[in-house]
């Protein structure tokens, strides 16, 4: 986990440093609530988000 500037849009998402620590958390996710994640390198602060659409390039803010 990383500390995010407040003020991105991303702020109140998890963020991590690589995409195996975020793969990672996306398994624990998948058996923890059926909901599979994708990491994605976020534009904004350049650290490695989850999102729950395949097909994205972190503009899944809206
Ligand atoms: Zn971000």
């Amino acid at each position: 986990m990383q500390y995010i500037d407040p003020s991105l849009p991303c702020a109140d998402k998890l963020a991590f440093d690589s995409r195996k620590e975020a793969a990672a958390t996306a398994v624990v996710a998948f058996h923890r609530y059926g909901t599979k994640m994708y990491p994605y390198v976020c534009r904004y602060c350049g650290l490695w988000h989850l999102s729950s659409r395949s097909n994205n390039n972190g503009d899944d803010y809206a």
